[in-house]
């Protein structure tokens, strides 16, 4: 059943529980305002409503997902064609391994050391913007960090030129985040380090546009953006690297031990892997990345449009390096900025206040966003200019 088919309408709420029947359920839904969160973020329509209608019966087991075991054959398919539909949208070669994982982005920054170097090796880090910089403290604290580069003294509005880069061809990898999402500092393109395995934090950018997977030995992502809930980590793994990890990490760190047990070495995020798995069928319904891209592309072109025609917001970031995905902006000042805020709120635009180290405002414009939405807040943003320059 394709995701985009509608729930049952019920007329009445259910009055001993008060709960609300599917028709007010769909409702709230078609109503709701646009949120432009960093994450986690939207989700697409047809994902929760799909979510909704299979809450608490799913496809006839008598059980929501969140109930089901996940040894169960049930929760096994799920994650079977979850794993299926993700390989199948990125075009993940067969040499890989995908781990669907819990801990957030930042138990990565601990276990991509541990897995892939000795105690003191050398390793290389870029550094583009506050995750990749934290990636970095936590990988001091196992192993020799070497800083590439730096786009620190240029306030991360920019990627140091790789002309620049100092690479140490005896690293045992080297990190970068391919997208900012404090700074909207984006890769346009893979980095090329030679031989050295490349491991990405794609956390905000995966599944936005394709990607050439086979070019990296690792690639991770916090799901609460562009895949799912929050609770997911999803890490796609070269199997050559799978054999390097320290005698004494931790049993759940070791990716070869993940990898063996499917995912499975203790209790798996069950709900947000499920979820994931709507999330992906709902991309190939799309069109797939190609089709994301485009999208994607078109959006943050309306609103960089939007900022750097207005005379009133900016923009800091190189225009070579802007991202797709969060597109930070500045009004002329801070009281400014704050009234922004409320009234967008009032005018059913949400979460768009800038990440706390920075201020300003942010709009997140991931898939899920639809072009409605950024056209609401180019048109906002532009009455907002008008009344207040
Ligand atoms: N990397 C990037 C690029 C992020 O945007 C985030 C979270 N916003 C993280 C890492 C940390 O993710 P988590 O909170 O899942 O640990």
């Amino acid at each position: 059943m394709p995701l985009t088919s509608r729930l049952k309408a019920d007329q009445t709420p259910d009055q001993k529980t008060g709960l609300k029947n599917d028709s007010q359920q769909r409702n709230e839904l078609m109503n709701r305002p646009f949120n432009f969160s960093a994450g986690p973020a939207v989700l697409p329509q047809a994902v929760l409503e799909r979510a909704s209608a299979e809450m608490s019966d799913y496809a006839g087991s008598g059980m929501s997902v969140m109930e089901m075991s996940h040894r169960g054959k049930e929760f096994i398919k799920i994650a079977e064609e979850a794993e299926a539909d993700f390989r199948e949208l990125l075009a993940i070669p067969t040499n890989y391994k995908v781990l669907f994982l819990q801990g957030g982005a930042m138990l990565q920054f601990s276990a991509i050391p541990l897995n892939l170097c000795s105690d003191g090796a050398e390793v290389d880090y870029l550094t583009t913007g506050y995750w990749s910089d934290r990636a970095v403290t936590e990988a001091k604290r196992h192993c020799r960090v070497s800083l590439v580069a730096s786009g620190e003294a240029d306030k991360f509005t920019t990627i140091p030129r790789c002309s620049q880069w100092q690479l140490n061809d005896k690293a045992a990898y080297f990190h970068y985040c391919a997208n900012e999402t404090i700074h909207g500092v984006e890769f346009p393109d893979i980095p090329d380090v030679g031989a050295v395995p490349l491991v990405c934090d794609m956390s905000s950018t995966i599944l936005s546009r394709p990607v050439d997977v086979s070019k990296f030995g690792l690639i991770y992502a916090g799901a609460q953006k562009n895949i799912g809930p929050a609770g997911l980590t999803v890490v796609i793994v070269r199997d050559d690297l799978l054999d390097r990890a320290r005698p004494n990490i931790p049993y759940l760190l070791n990716y070869k031990i993940l990898a063996d047990n499917a995912s499975m070495a203790n209790t798996p995020p069950t709900y947000a892997w499920y979820i994931a798995g709507l999330v992906f069928k709902w991309v190939k319904e799309q069109g797939g990345l190609s089709a994301m891209a485009k999208l994607n592309q078109r959006k943050s072109q309306m609103l960089y449009k939007a900022i750097d025609e207005s005379g009133f917001y900016k923009n800091p970031v190189e225009h070579n390096c802007r991202s797709w995905m969060n597109v930070p902006f500045t009004a002329p000042d801070e009281r400014l900025e704050k009234l922004f805020l409320e009234e967008a709120k009032k005018a059913g635009l949400l979460t768009l206040a800038g990440h706390r180290s920075v201020g300003g405002m942010r709009a997140s414009l991931y898939n899920a966003m639809p072009v409605e939405g950024v056209t609401k807040l180019t048109e906002f943003m532009a009455d907002f200019a008008r009344r207040n320059r």
